[in-house]
C-alpha cells in the first residue's frame, strides 16, 4: 500500500549533560538527514534505517562504532541487528571488535545470509567473506573513552552502588522507518555499557529486545540498560500492543513505565506503526531524537516528559 514515508532515529536515552546537547543534536539531525534522502528518492526503509545508522556509527559522539565504550579489558565490543518488517528478515551481529559499521555486517547477513545471528570472529569473517574492511580495535579506540574507563574503574565501589543511575551513559544509536511502499524497517547499534564484561551481549542486538519490526504491528530500537529491556523483550512487547489498535505514542510512554514499574530499569523507545504514526519516549532525563515525515522535521532532546 503506498504511504507517506517517516523515519525516527534516536542517539541514546541518559542525563545527557548541558555541554553535549549539541553534538548530539547535531548527530541525530545528520542521521536523519542521510535515512530521509534515501526514503525521498523512494528508496527502502532498510536502506534508510541502514544510512542513518552508519551515520551515528561514525560518530564519535555516540555509543556505537568508533567512540564506543570500553569494556572491562580496554577494548571496543559491538552489537547491532537490522530488521525488515515487511519479510521479518532480520540480521544481528554480537561481541564485533574489528568493524568500522557493525550494521553493514547485520544488513549483509540480512539480505545474505539464511542465518539471523553472527558473533565475534565468526560475525566479523563473514563480514570480510562479503567484502566488508575489517579494522583493528584500536582504530575504534578514542582518547575520551580510555579516560572514561579509567576514571570509572579507579572509583569502581562508588559506580557499583550506583551503576544503573539513569544518569549512567547511554548513547546506543536507532532508527525505525516506513517507504512509500508501506514497508517498516528498524535498526539498532551500540557499544554496549561501560566496563562491561567481555563477552557481555547487550538487548540491542537482540531480536524483540532492542529492536523489531512488523508490518503488522511497529517498528522499534530501543535505548537504556540493556538486562532489564532484554528481559521484558520490549521492543515486540511495544509492537504487540500496537498491533492491538493502541496509538505508537501512548505504547511508547507505556513500554517506558513499564520496564521502570517492572524492573527499575530505563532508557528510551521510539516505536513507528505502518500507517506512519510514531512515539518518541525515555523514563531518562534527557534523549537525543529527530524526525521526519513529509509534513514536519524535528530534533529534540527531551519529549513525553
Ligand atoms: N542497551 C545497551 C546495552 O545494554 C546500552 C545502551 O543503550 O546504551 O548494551
Amino acid at each position: 500500500m503506498p504511504s507517506n514515508p517517516v523515519l525516527v532515529v534516536h542517539g541514546g536515552a541518559w542525563a545527557i549533560p548541558d555541554d553535549m546537547v549539541d553534538a548530539h543534536l547535531s548527530g541525530v539531525r545528520n542521521a536523519l538527514a542521510a535515512g530521509w534522502r534515501v526514503l525521498e528518492r523512494g528508496g527502502s526503509s532498510l536502506d534508510a534505517v541502514e544510512e542513518a545508522v552508519v551515520v551515528m556509527e561514525d560518530d564519535e559522539t555516540f555509543d556505537a562504532g568508533r567512540g564506543s565504550f570500553l569494556n572491562r579489558d580496554g577494548k571496543v565490543q559491538m552489537d547491532a541487528l537490522i530488521m525488515d518488517g515487511g519479510t521479518l528478515r532480520a540480521g544481528g551481529v554480537g561481541c564485533v571488535e574489528r568493524l568500522r559499521n557493525p550494521v553493514r555486517a547485520a544488513r549483509k547477513i540480512l539480505s545474505e545470509s539464511p542465518h539471523v545471528y553472527f558473533v565475534a570472529e565468526g560475525a566479523e569473517r563473514f563480514a570480510a567473506e562479503h567484502g566488508i574492511p575489517l579494522c583493528k580495535n584500536e582504530d575504534l579506540i578514542i582518547p575520551r573513552e580510555v579516560e572514561r574507563l579509567r576514571e570509572y574503574q579507579s572509583h569502581l565501589e562508588e559506580h557499583r552502588a550506583d551503576l544503573f543511575a539513569p544518569t549512567i551513559s547511554h548513547d546506543t544509536v536507532g532508527a525505525v522507518a516506513l517507504d512509500r511502499d508501506g514497508n517498516t524497517a528498524a535498526a539498532t547499534s551500540t557499544g554496549g555499557t561501560l566496563d562491561k564484561a567481555p563477552g557481555r551481549l547487550g538487548d540491542s542486538s537482540l531480536i524483540g529486545c532492542g529492536c523489531y519490526a512488523n508490518n503488522e504491528s511497529g517498528a522499534a530500537s530501543t535505548t537504556g540498560w540493556g538486562e532489564p529491556i532484554m528481559k521484558l523483550v520490549l521492543a515486540k512487547w511495544a509492537a504487540d500492543r500496537v498491533e492491538s489498535g493502541n496509538m505508537p505514542e501512548w505504547v511508547a510512554q507505556e513500554a517506558m513505565n513499564y520496564l521502570k514499574q517492572r524492573l527499575n530499569g530505563h532508557g528510551g523507545i521510539i516505536l513507528l506503526d505502518a500507517t506512519g504514526r510514531f512515539g518518541i519516549a525515555h523514563n531518562t532525563p534527557r534523549m537525543a531524537w529527530a524526525f521526519q515525515n513529509t509534513q514536519a522535521q524535528e530534533a529534540g532532546i527531551q519529549r513525553n516528559k
